[in-house]
């Protein structure tokens, strides 16, 4: 499977989608070359799975154009509209739904069986299937004796026995157990290195789209904020959107002035006029303006004495997590909170109540009036470059 197949790019073309007054889908248009992996991110409600079944064909768009490779599977001008066993697709679904009275070979075979393919091709893909997924000798037991994670298992490989050319998949993971979520994860990306089909992956987790994706897709109320590199989405979010829902668990938005004084540039927050921010002479540009300072809390470096008349951020809470640690602060009677986040070994000894100072490594400048990026700063030179390569498309 996979080598020597070609596999379809899928174009979705400035696709429509309404249910009555509700505005699921608006001018959507999304292109995944032949082979990615794309992974499709957003809010609950912002349409992706309204989006997914659309290409399955499950969902009629209420205008645009859906093509897979050369065909065109749906079109609201020609009235196109091919039914889903015409588009050679496979959907993997939160709920995996295996029929409990058949054994796992059985569940993975059922779909081949149904389309009549010879009983030894049956055999070889579900043997197949299974190996791809790991699973291979437990053929014969029933899916409640298999955990969770072994059951979606099943229902992937039930997906690719079929051979599709394009995958999708409904955040597949969403109802597992962390440590079987970390396990399936890299049983998809194997899936993904074997089959080679083309994959469309949605899901609401920004850690997840992160690790799998080749490209990420985020979308807000119906349409496509940003699509490129799941690295330089988060390196460079285009809009103040981007910046926040590609965070976890939130990131640092901060409304200020950038402001030329004696000591260098510093960041006034609008929530606290006593609070300067040392910023970085790249923001030279902004001096002047009312600016959004967008800084993720790894890039937050706390310095443990506050420096002469920097004051009044103050320590609120400090949380152990694993190998890291969160810290809170506070500027602006508590009306302005950062949140930054250190490797254990790597912050100063820090109470509760201490006034600190800080430092961001990097970050993003928005407008305030757009909340559209205006510029960035302390990212090394390769993966600003990458910022500048036309795989960015913000439409
Ligand atoms: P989630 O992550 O919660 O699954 P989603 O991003 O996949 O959300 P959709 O399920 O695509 O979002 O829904 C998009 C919008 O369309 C929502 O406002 C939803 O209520 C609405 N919607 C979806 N299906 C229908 C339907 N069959 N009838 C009416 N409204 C619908």
């Amino acid at each position: 499977m996979g080598q020597g197949r070609h596999m379809p790019e899928v174009i979705i073309n400035q696709i429509g989608k309404r249910f009555d007054e509700v505005v699921a889908l608006r001018d959507l248009t999304l292109e995944v070359p032949d082979g990615e992996f794309l992974v499709i991110l957003g809010p609950t409600g912002c349409g992706k799975t309204t989006m997914l079944r659309c290409v399955a064909g499950l969902e009629r768009p209420s205008e645009g154009t859906i093509r897979i490779g050369d065909r065109c599977v749906f079109s609201g001008r020609e009235g196109i509209d091919l039914p889903p066993r015409d588009r050679d697709v496979g959907m993997v679904f939160q709920h995996y739904a295996l029929y409990p009275h058949m054994t796992v070979y059985q569940n993975v075979a059922f779909g081949l069986k149904v389309r009549g393919l010879p009983r030894q091709e049956i055999a070889r893909r579900t043997a197949q299937a299974l190996q791809i997924v790991e699973l291979a000798g437990l053929e014969n037991r029933r899916p409640r004796t298999l955990s969770g994670g072994q059951q979606q298992r099943v229902a992937l490989a039930r997906t690719i026995a079929a051979h599709p050319s394009v995958l999708l998949f409904d955040e597949p993971l969403s109802s597992l157990d962390p440590d079987l979520r970390t396990s399936v994860r890299e049983h998809l990306k194997r899936v993904h290195s074997a089959v080679g089909a083309t994959s469309l992956y949605v899901t609401h987790d920004q850690s997840e789209a992160m690790l799998l994706a080749d490209r990420v897709a985020v979308m807000k109320d119906g349409g496509l904020l940003q699509i490129g590199d799941a690295q330089v989405i988060y390196s460079f979010p285009q809009t103040m959107a981007v910046a926040e829902f590609t965070a976890n668990p939130r990131t640092n938005l901060i409304k200020g002035e950038v402001y030329r004084a004696a000591q260098g540039l510093l960041l006034v927050p609008e929530a606290d006029p006593y609070c300067f921010i040392p910023l970085s002479e790249e923001c030279a540009p902004y001096a002047g303006r009312i600016v959004i300072l967008h800084v993720r809390p790894e890039d937050i470096e706390i310095l443990p004495r506050p420096v002469e008349g920097m004051g009044r951020l103050t320590l609120l809470a400090l949380m152990p997590e694993g190998a890291l640690h969160f810290v809170h602060l506070r500027f602006g009677d508590g009306i302005g909170q950062l949140l930054a986040r250190s490797r254990f070994g790597e912050l100063p000894p820090l109470t509760r109540g201490q006034s600190v100072a800080l430092r961001f490594r990097r970050g993003n400048v928005y407008s305030a009036e757009t909340e559209r990026l205006l510029g960035s700063f302390g990212f090394n030179e390769s993966l600003a470059r990458r910022e500048a390569a036309p795989s960015i498309e913000s439409r």
